[in-house]
């Protein structure tokens, strides 16, 4: 719940119109400002205030306890031109509140957190847990201080800065030691005496220096079998110990699996929760066909499978670090087992689509996952449009036209080696462009995640009025992957089907016969009179867009930088417009038609 206090008759209006913007998240908090503010501190997750930031501050002081369990805080000034993230802008989540705020209110967010502000993501905003000296090495990744790398294996992270990096060669033989004094600076800076900063990826426990900073992974997977009744004491116990004994951080398990029979075994259900961590189950009979070390009879008797704890840890894991073992309650038989098992780590492709060209037809997805990718793959007119939304340190692969086999086999290689890849195509990556070779290439050893885009045929068509009323198709008349005969049969049977086309590559300088070919193959079903869009760079600075007829058109006006749209029979300019009616009304004799048109 989102908190909202306010004080003054500017400030309620303000408060009232984000309230009706976030129906069911926002809880009002009347009265004196000051039991306000305390009740909403302690009651909810988040807090707005529509004060001053030092009235605010005033307020809350007294009620601070710590940043890992503070509500995030953001304060509106009375004439509402400002949102101020004041407290926990990364765990509280005052930043991201203060954008929303911001763009509720229409007023410009304020952020102060070092990270944010100087677009380096904060160490606590890579998706992972992170303990250790967070602070120091936040501060030495902002100063430009080498940072060094110590990954056990490569995660698919955000970009880090280029002053974060692995260990040098020469170097790696004292890289597992714990914060080696830093040789590369001069004996003059201050570094020199201080260790050096290191950023750790590990799922291992390591005794972090006093400037070490440690990320964990969710790499391990804890398999439990369990008797009926078993306590959760017992379970965490089990699992506690045996993560201990093989030095491994309970921070990095991803999750906890067993037999589908003990999916509602309460102390098993409650075990994975205290962990914070999802419960997997799977059928006997799966966990029966995985190879373990350590079968027994006793579960196969019970459930039917020779393996809970082994075979439940490796079903969706490559290792096995920890075999079955026993919990030991005193003074009774064990009713608890456990093993551990890690996975390698997956790779993310992102395949972004990145609209038709303006910014503000981006979607904010698509710019999410650019930032969020550490290595960018596409054609350079592409990678040109976005490039000042990437963070520093993005590896950017780019690449001219007609290398689309190799960018896909290249961005699908980079998330096989563990990276988060963004793989970008002008207007939906999906249509006629990178995401079909690029996952006809991949595995299912990698996580693929789509964002769509506005196509060029959507974005045309809200230039040229409402053509795509009706059924529509795209076509492209490019036949260099196509044979020409295959693309004169589809526009042959668009053209029965009377649906509307758009004509997408419909001509370059080597391919001029083609749209003529197609118009002429329209007009063999449709009156001259039929109305065409043209549109030329939809969204670009310099695009243009006009709607003329099959008779008039003339193809010499198209290059490839344009979309062709042919209306169908029912299509009407209309004021300058085209409109494809949704049913067919001019057929208004029938009840049918009137039907259709509703
Ligand atoms: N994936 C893209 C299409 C790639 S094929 C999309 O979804 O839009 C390339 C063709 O798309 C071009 O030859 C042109 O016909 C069309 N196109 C792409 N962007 C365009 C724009 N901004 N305006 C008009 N046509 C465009």
């Amino acid at each position: 719940m989102i908190g909202l206090i306010s004080a003054t008759a500017a400030g309620t209006v303000a408060r009232d119109r984000l309230a009706a913007a976030w129906p069911g998240r926002t809880l009002v908090y009347e009265g004196p400002v000051r039991e306000a503010v305390r009740r909403a501190f302690t009651e909810c997750e988040q807090v707005v205030c529509f004060l001053a930031a030092g009235a605010t501050v005033r307020l809350i002081a007294p009620l601070l306890t710590d940043k890992a369990t503070d509500p995030g805080v953001v304060c509106v000034d009375e004439a509402g031109r400002h949102a101020v993230a004041l407290l926990g802008g990364h765990g509280g989540g005052a930043n991201a509140l203060a954008h929303a705020v911001a763009e509720v209110l229409g007023c410009a967010p304020v952020i102060t957190t070092a990270t944010d502000a100087v677009d380096v993501p904060g160490l606590d905003t890579l998706g992972l847990p992170v303990e250790g000296a967070v602070a120091a090495v936040t501060r030495a990744v902002l100063d430009g201080e080498p940072v060094e790398l110590r990954a056990d294996a490569v995660w698919p992270l955000p970009p880090l800065p280029a002053n974060v990096t692995p260990p040098s060669p020469d170097s790696r033989s004292s890289a597992d030691s714990p914060s080696s004094p830093d040789s590369s600076s001069s004996p003059d800076s201050p570094s020199a005496t201080r260790s050096r900063a290191v950023l750790r990826i590990t799922d291992r426990i390591v005794g972090p220096g006093d400037r070490e900073a440690v990320l964990r992974p969710a790499s391990l997977v804890v398999g439990v079998g369990a008797s009926r009744g078993v306590t959760a004491a017992e379970v965490l116990e089990l699992v506690a110990s045996a993560l201990r004994d093989a030095g491994l951080s309970p921070l990095s398990v991803a999750e906890l699996a067993t037999v589908d029979a003990k999916a509602d075994e309460a102390g098993v259900v409650e075990a994975a929760a205290r962990l914070g961590v999802p419960l997997r189950t799977y059928p006997a009979d799966v966990l029966a066909g995985i190879d373990v070390p350590n079968p027994s009879g006793a579960p196969l008797a019970a459930v039917g499978t020779p393996s809970v704890a082994e075979a439940a840890a490796l079903v969706h894991a490559d290792e096995l670090l920890v075999p079955k073992r026993k919990s030991s309650p005193e003074g009774r038989a064990a009713m608890a087992t456990c093993a551990v098992a890690r996975r390698a780590p997956r790779g993310r492709l992102a395949v972004v689509g990145l609209g038709p060209g303006a910014r503000d037809l981006l979607t904010p997805r698509a710019r999410e996952e650019l930032r969020r990718a550490s290595v960018l793959v596409g054609l350079d007119q592409y990678v040109d449009q976005i490039r000042d939304l990437l963070r520093p340190g993005t590896r950017v692969l780019e690449s001219g036209l007609g290398a689309e086999e190799e960018r896909a086999r290249t961005a699908v290689a980079e998330a096989r080696e563990g990276h988060a890849v963004a793989l970008i195509g002008s207007g939906d990556a999906g249509v006629y462009a990178m995401a079909s070779p690029a996952l006809a290439e991949a595995g299912a050893d990698i996580d693929v995640v789509g964002v769509p885009g506005v196509t060029a045929a959507l974005a045309a068509a809200a230039i040229l009025g409402a053509p795509l009323g009706h059924d529509h198709v795209s076509i492209s008349l490019s036949d260099l992957h196509t044979p020409w005969e295959v693309i004169e049969r589809r526009v042959r049977a668009a053209a029965e089907a009377d649906l509307v086309v758009t004509f997408y590559n419909p001509r370059s300088r080597g391919r001029d016969w083609q749209l003529p070919k197609a118009l002429a193959i329209l007009a063999g079903h449709r009156e001259p009179t039929t109305p065409v869009g043209v549109v030329r760079n939809a969204s670009r600075p310099d695009g243009s867009g006009r709607v003329t007829s099959l008779a008039a058109l003339d193809p010499a006006t198209v290059d490839m930088m344009t979309v062709v749209t042919v209306g169908n029979t029912a299509t009407r300019e209309i004021a300058g417009r085209m409109v494809t009616p949704r049913g067919y009304r001019w057929q208004n004799s029938t009840a049918a038609g009137r039907e259709d048109a509703k």
